[in-house]
């Protein structure tokens, strides 16, 4: 039975530790600060950092992995099309790598970057996606385009819904801030609004979210609904859009908003 806790990192980042009681091993995702996880095989020294896996290159994702390598021996695994330090094993489209005992798939993603990969474990239902799927959001565009990501965004949205979204960022709050004025007649919305407030004001990590619960209170993975495009259409008056079109529009207020 493998547990998943978050390991706080700079302002707004999660650095997702998989343990393993039984084998006392564990895996870390996207380590941008390897002091959290130090910290963490500090306190608890009987354990080894097994596997560290990283989704896309930016630093806050990678920064750690030098020295947490270079502490435990841990294996890197990585995009194969980003430079990522210390990667040991190279993934693309299809690859299945076993971490812990369990069989992780590789989801690539691009959009947020053009390499970014998301790791799915298909009978436990865990999907750690980085920056590329967030909680009531989605990934700013640095290097894909809009097409890409809205790809990508329906590829992650088609997993079961009871699917657990790992993403790396506490972006939950300010995410669904924008949802409602994106979808302000959405009731399920305003609940997860209600709930998440509570969480974050008893200090709670917001996730992990699931993909049912993102189909339901997720803009970007809404770009058909009627209430969004009627929304879109009021900003600018433009009606018949595509979804990737609607997608679009959506990624550029929000970066505005
Ligand atoms: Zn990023
Ligand atoms: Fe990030």
């Amino acid at each position: 039975m493998i547990t998943i806790d978050a390991l706080p990192a700079f302002t707004d980042n999660y650095i997702w530790l998989l343990q393993d009681p039984e084998q006392q091993r564990c895996a870390v995702v996207d380590p941008g600060d390897a002091a959290p996880v130090e910290a963490w095989l500090d306190a608890h020294p009987q354990w080894q950092l097994s596997d560290i896996l990283i989704t896309h290159h930016h630093f806050d994702h990678v920064g750690g992995i030098e020295k947490l390598k270079q502490r435990t021996g841990a294996r890197v695994l990585g995009p194969a099309s980003e430079k990522i330090p210390g990667r040991d094993v190279s993934l693309k489209q299809g690859d299945s790598v076993e971490v812990l005992g369990h069989t992780l798939q590789v989801i690539e993603v691009p959009g947020h970057t053009l390499g970014h990969i998301a790791y799915y474990q298909a009978q436990q239902h865990w999907l750690f996606c980085g920056d590329t799927l967030f909680a009531g959001g989605c990934g700013r565009l640095f290097e894909g385009t809009p097409a890409q990501m809205h790809d990508s965004l329906s590829r992650l949205a088609a997993l079961p819904e009871q699917t657990a979204v790992y993403c790396t960022h506490e972006y939950t709050l300010s995410n669904l801030r924008f949802a409602l004025a994106a979808e302000p007649g959405n009731k399920e919305l305003q609940q997860r609004m209600q709930q998440v407030t509570e969480w974050r004001e008893a200090g709670e990590v917001s996730l992990p979210s699931s993909i049912g619960l993102e189909l339901k209170t997720n803009p970007f993975l809404r770009c058909n609904e009627l209430s969004v495009n009627e929304i879109l259409q009021e900003r600018d008056g433009r009606s018949q859009r595509t979804p990737v079109e609607a997608f679009a529009a959506l990624r550029s207020w929000k970066d505005s908003f």
